[in-house]
């Protein structure tokens, strides 16, 4: 049974795949609300390197040493996704000012759909600031070493992965 006193937020993304930059603010939102919810994004017109079962399973493995974090796919509107889990809170990381004019206007949007859920931004840290899934696809394609900015393992299927969809 749920415990309704407990504030639980939710992470969502498209973890193609995690990195350290989410790995951190999913440490920090774990250490501030009774439990973290990660919502692994289906979105079928995006195209991702990683299925949704792939990118579920790098986030709970990246994970595993966090009681309170659980991880699960959504698709559709992320707020009710969020309602339906339980939620009230969206935690969103913000890298430069870009990604609070990207993030700004949804926050906006499912504040007006669900006026009880609030988002909260955690600024993301320095070391991982400039850190996205696409950056480190990217320089792992050109053959660079990425294993110091995604969790143990990631590095690793990255390159498989890469090598396999390599022309
Ligand atoms: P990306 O923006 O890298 O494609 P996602 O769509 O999976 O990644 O992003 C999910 C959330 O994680 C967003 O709120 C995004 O701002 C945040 N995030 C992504 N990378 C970082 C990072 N390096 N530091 C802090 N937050 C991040």
């Amino acid at each position: 049974m749920s415990d309704t006193s407990e504030v639980i937020a939710y992470c969502p993304g498209s973890f193609d795949p995690i990195t350290n930059g989410h790995l951190d603010i999913i440490e920090r939102a774990a250490q501030l609300f009774d439990r973290v919810i990660i919502g692994v994004a289906l979105i079928a017109e995006k195209t991702h390197l990683f299925s949704p079962e792939e990118r579920l399973a790098m986030c709970r493995e990246a994970c595993a040493h966090l009681p309170n974090v659980t991880v699960r796919t959504f698709e559709g509107l992320l707020v009710e996704a969020v309602h339906q889990a339980g939620a009230r809170i969206i935690i969103k990381g913000l890298r430069q000012a870009a990604d609070l004019s990207h993030e700004a206007p949804m926050a906006t949007m499912n504040r007006s759909l669900r006026p009880e859920i609030e988002t909260l931004f955690l600024l993301a840290s320095p070391t991982y600031a400039f850190i996205s899934s696409s950056l480190i696809k990217w320089v792992c394609s050109m053959g660079g070493d990425v294993s110091a900015q995604v969790p143990p393992g990631v590095a690793p299927k990255l390159t498989q992965r890469l090598a396999e969809a390599a022309p």
